[in-house]
């Protein structure tokens, strides 16, 4: 008999760069087909999922700022950049045959639902995907911040980051084959040892609700799925 799922409601994070594929800027259609099966597997599962996704492949607002741009300015545009990206992912999980909202925090009648956070409770309820897009909808915040922020909310169990990797190492181990993965560390760990997997921010808010968090390589296939089964590989971040 297979595993139960560790978790009964997550949300998955991905960030903008993710849904690139090789290409240099952009979503790739194939890759969001793989990641929208995954999601498919899991809700198969009878989990839960909520998602936020990211907007680095399409602008960031920091760039636009180092540019000479206004910062704020420039992080309106990125949020815009993740309802593109949300609009996308909203498509593939719809042909994986999953029903799907998509929820902005800048409101948006004619694309998709305003946030409101009962109602996105109710959908997931429903077994409907949730994809929240266009961040916290405040600049200076980054989509991690609004992954953890949106989770707490929801009442999630766990926030599930997929990365590049197949969890935290202690150092790049795209650079360095003897990296050690960590099994799992501590929200403090995270921050005092700046491991660059997520912000202060959404780390913080994660330790303060004990939400944990789970790294894991987004791009192997059905990964989300092994991760909720309780198999493959990842990083869990907890209290302790
Ligand atoms: N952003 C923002 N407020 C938020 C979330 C995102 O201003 O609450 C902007 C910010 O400019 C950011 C961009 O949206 O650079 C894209 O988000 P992010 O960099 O987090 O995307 P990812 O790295 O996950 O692809």
């Amino acid at each position: 008999m297979s595993h139960p799922p560790l978790y009964q409601r997550v949300m998955l994070k991905v960030s903008g760069e993710a849904l690139m594929g090789d290409r240099e800027y952009g979503l790739d259609t194939n890759t969001c087909r793989r990641i929208a099966e995954d999601v498919k597997g899991v809700v198969d599962l009878g989990v839960q999922v909520c998602m936020v996704i990211g907007g680095g492949n399409i602008f960031r607002g920091i760039a636009g700022a180092a540019a000479g741009m206004e910062r704020a300015q420039a992080d309106y545009m990125g949020m815009l950049a993740t309802v593109m990206n949300a609009l996308g992912m909203q498509s593939a999980l719809e042909k994986a045959g999953l029903p799907t909202r998509v929820q902005s925090a800048i409101p948006m009648q004619s694309l998709c639902e305003p946030y409101i956070r009962r109602r996105a409770i109710r959908h997931m309820e429903k077994g409907r995907v949730v994809i929240f897009a266009a961040g916290t909808g405040n600049p200076f915040f980054t989509t991690d911040t609004a992954a953890a922020l949106r989770a707490v909310e929801m009442g999630c169990d766990a926030l599930l980051k997929g990365t590049q990797v197949d969890g935290v190492y202690a150092s790049d181990p795209r650079k360095n084959p003897q990296a050690e993965r960590y099994v799992t560390l501590t929200y403090l760990d995270m921050l005092s040892r700046d491991l660059a997997v997520m912000d202060a921010a959404a780390i913080s808010l994660a330790r303060e609700n004990r939400l944990p968090i789970i790294v894991f390589n987004i791009h192997e296939p059905n990964a989300f799925t092994a991760v909720m089964r309780g198999e493959g590989r990842f990083t869990t971040v907890v209290e302790q």
